[in-house]
């Protein structure tokens, strides 16, 4: 049996999540903000249960060391399998699960009591499912004030493939889950438009942050969370308010994209 984890995966893990959590206080300090205001989302899909394992010991050995590993993935069966594996081989490091895919609405029932956060909202109906589902677990012995929190996913570059609701749809939406008392509505994501240069996200960054505002005003509700930025753009997400941020690449390394079926 090999040594587990390999010694030069924990390291180039080390490495890379130095670098990244540098870069975030980099960014937060540039911006008048506290680091630690910040939650890093380590994204995962495609790679392995066992370099999530060895993430989430690396992040209880002083790195994060208060907070849980914040885990994100796309895809339902790789998440839960996945999920599964990283318990029984990091048993007692805390690890939170984080929802990033797309989500189809017969699969949406198995988000509540998997995944702490729903970054993918995007449709009534959607909400619908996980309110069911949230009620179902609570009716079956689960948490009385069980609520499954969600981020609306919003299409701020109005793209032609891409999920996510327009941006004047969002506060019609908002308005619906926030009536949903087994849904606690949190906040914004986005994915923008893919730019050869990461300055080119930040107008769409700033377009989510005044759309949040705009619906928290015409709303009266708070939605303190903005999920925005990746490998290439964080910083530049971190300037215009990002409280979450979904790194993939720059943490696992570049991923091999086998062909699959969704
Ligand atoms: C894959 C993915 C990421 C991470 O992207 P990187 O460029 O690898 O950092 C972030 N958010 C979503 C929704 C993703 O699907």
């Amino acid at each position: 049996m090999p040594p587990f984890p390999p010694l030069l995966e924990a390291e180039f893990l080390r490495k890379n999540l130095d670098a990244v959590l540098a870069r975030i206080a980099t960014a937060a300090r540039a911006a008048g903000r506290a680091p630690e205001e910040i939650t890093l989302v380590s994204v995962a899909k495609f790679h392995s249960a066992e370099a999530v394992a060895a993430l989430a010991r690396l992040w209880q050995q002083g790195l994060r060391g208060d907070k849980p590993a914040a885990i994100g993935e796309n895809y339902l069966q790789e998440a839960l399998a996945k999920r599964g594996q990283v318990e029984f081989l990091a048993p007692t490091n805390p690890v939170e699960w984080h929802f990033i895919g797309h989500l189809q609405s017969r699969k949406a029932k198995n988000i509540p009591g998997n995944f702490c956060l729903l970054h993918t909202l995007d449709s009534e109906k959607l909400a619908c499912v996980l309110q069911k589902s949230v009620r179902e677990i609570r009716d079956n012995g689960g948490p009385a004030g069980m609520r499954q929190r969600v981020l609306l996913q919003v299409n701020i570059g109005r793209e032609e493939q891409k999920d996510g609701v327009h941006p004047e749809e969002a506060e019609g939406l908002a308005e619906v889950v926030s009536g949903m008392p087994e849904l606690a509505l949190e906040g914004l994501m986005c994915i923008p438009p893919f730019g050869a240069a990461p300055e080119l996200s930040r107008p769409y960054f700033a377009a989510l942050r005044e759309l949040r505002e705009k619906i928290e005003n015409s709303l009266g509700i708070a939605l303190p969370q903005l999920s925005m930025g990746m490998s290439h753009d964080l910083e530049l997400a971190i300037a215009e308010g990002a409280t979450i941020v979904r790194v993939g690449t720059d943490i696992f390394g570049r991923r091999k994209t086998p062909s699959r079926p969704e």
